[in-house]
This record gives C-alpha cells, sequence and structure tokens, in this order.
C-alpha cells in the first residue's frame, strides 16, 4: 500500500480557532504516526469573504502548533479552469442547468410552498431549491443568460442520482448520530446542489472532490458537520470519475455553551489564546489530544 494523504483545507474567511487546531493536529498527527504525508489547501474561493490576511495567519498559526506541511501549497483561487472543466463534462451529459432565482426569491418560493405543508430542508437545515429553472425552455435559457442575469448552475440531482445509484463510503470515524462503517450515501437529501454560480465558477463540494482526487488524497479527516456532506463528494466522484478516500469524520469542537465555534469568537482563537500566554501543548490539551 502506497503511503497515506491526508489533508487539512481551511478557508481563509476568519482566524484559526480550536476547532481548526483538532482538525488540523489530527491529520498532522495521523501523517506523521504511518508515513504519510500532510497537505495544507486553501480553500479560498468565496472572494468576497476570504482575505489574504487570513491566510497568512493561517501558516502562521499552523507553524506555531508545530504542523509542517508540503509546499507548494494548492490555492483554489488559483484553480478555476479545472473547475470549469469538470463541469463542462457534467453539463454535456445534460447534468447542469442554470437558475436564475435570488436568494429573497428562493425564500418567497419557499414561504409559498409551506403555506400548503413543510418543504423538504437538506442536512444542514436549509431549503432544497424550491424553483422550476430546470423546465425552462432552452430559447428562455438562452434569452436570461444572453441579458447578462447572475444564475447559480445546478446539479440535475434526480438525473444525476439515476447514473449513479447505491453509493457508499468507508467511515472510520462517525457521524453526528454515531454512524460508522459502510454508509449510504444519500445525495438527494441535498437537492438540486449549486455547483457554481455566474461570478464563481466551482462550489466547495466541487473543488473538494476535484482536488482530493488530484492531490491524490487517501484519508479525509475532518469535523462531523461535513458528515452528510459526503454524500454529494460520492456522487460528484463517481459522476467524475473520481476516487474515494476513506472518511473520518470527527467530534467537534464546541464552546461552553455547547455550540459550534465561530470564527469570530475571540475565546477560542489560537491568535489569542497564543497571545495570552497559551504554548502549543496547552492547545493539544485544549482539545484533548495531550
Ligand atoms: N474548507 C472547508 C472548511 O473550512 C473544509 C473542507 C473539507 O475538509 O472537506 O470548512
Amino acid at each position: 500500500m502506497p503511503p497515506p494523504v491526508f489533508r487539512f483545507a481551511p478557508s481563509p474567511n476568519g482566524y484559526l480557532h480550536l476547532g481548526h487546531a483538532y482538525s488540523a493536529l489530527l491529520n498532522f498527527d495521523a501523517a506523521r504516526r504511518s508515513g504519510g504525508t500532510f497537505l495544507l489547501r486553501i480553500e479560498d474561493i468565496d472572494a468576497t469573504r476570504c482575505r489574504p490576511e487570513f491566510e497568512t495567519a493561517i501558516y502562521q498559526d499552523l507553524a506555531w502548533l508545530g504542523i509542517a506541511w508540503e509546499l507548494p501549497v494548492r490555492r483554489q483561487s488559483r484553480h478555476f479552469s479545472g473547475y470549469r472543466d469538470a463541469i463542462e463534462r457534467l453539463s454535456a451529459r445534460g447534468l447542469v442547468y442554470p437558475s436564475f432565482e435570488s436568494r429573497a426569491e428562493i425564500s418567497r418560493l419557499v414561504a409559498q410552498k409551506e403555506a400548503d405543508r413543510p418543504w423538504p430542508r437538506d442536512p444542514d437545515g436549509a431549503p432544497l431549491y424550491p424553483g422550476a429553472a430546470k423546465l425552462l425552455s432552452p430559447d428562455r435559457r438562452a434569452e436570461l443568460l444572453e441579458s447578462g442575469a447572475p444564475y447559480a448552475l445546478r446539479l440535475d440531482m434526480a438525473a444525476a442520482a439515476r447514473l449513479a445509484a447505491d453509493l457508499a463510503w468507508v467511515e472510520r470515524g462517525e457521524g453526528p448520530g454515531g454512524e460508522t462503517g459502510t454508509i449510504a450515501a444519500r445525495p438527494e437529501a441535498w437537492g438540486d446542489v449549486i455547483l457554481a454560480r455566474k461570478e464563481t465558477p466551482t462550489s466547495y463540494h466541487l473543488a473538494v472532490v476535484i482536488d482530493d482526487a488530484l492531490q491524490g488524497v487517501t484519508d479525509v479527516v475532518r469535523g462531523q458537520d461535513l458528515f452528510w456532506s459526503t454524500s454529494v463528494h460520492r456522487l460528484l466522484q463517481s459522476l467524475l470519475g473520481l476516487p474515494a478516500p476513506v472518511y473520518r469524520h470527527h467530534r467537534l469542537i464546541l464552546d461552553s455553551a455547547g455550540q459550534k465555534l465561530s470564527k469570530s469568537t475571540a475565546a477560542t482563537g489560537l491568535r489569542e489564546l497564543r497571545a495570552a500566554g497559551a504554548t502549543p501543548a496547552d492547545i493539544r490539551r485544549l482539545v484533548g489530544l495531550a
């Protein structure tokens, strides 16, 4: 067996906190223990939220923790053309369509539907896409695209799931409900997910599966909040002919009120803890990795 490849893939849209430290250390330690490789990937596709100072801080905070990574670091914003190619491949198979509703229109449509009965929500609690853009005539679609209207490119989930039925993944950690072992993927639970937007030629789901494959990642170790996203990742891997890594979803580090940590809470930020005199060994202890 070739040595395993692990990765830590933060988005530079805030400063790292204890939850990131836990994830990064789990990956780094596992790579070291197994004689494998540890990669750092910067997931900076969202130009409106990502900032260079956050990226610099990621390098500083991880180095301070004693983590070392391979160079060069892959930065997703440099690889938009690769993601575009993948969307074109899916489009060519009739699996992608543009939708033109704004977020406000989508909320309105969901509210209308909910007047009758509860509208289905995805595993993150967001309503499934309620629109009918899939049914637009080719002429109307072309007209809207030519008008310069903003759009989102969506995966036709029903068609995609027909092409790739009965997918599963190997889970070495566990899901939020304790799910472990071989997990049946349920991509339909996400509805017609967005694969790209007019101004951002990829989504998290698409970029993550392409990069994990391109970088030869064998083991994805990440937070339980992404457990059910793996259903979409398995579907995209299958449609694009990419290998499936093994997954280990780890517990989340919660704050004293039992909430998921946010990038804006100073109390658990690595920079704040460092400024207050914490050592890297203290951070390991705080996340239960002594
Ligand atoms: N970039 C994602 C995040 O910061 C993590 C992606 C992943 O590990 O699959 O939440």
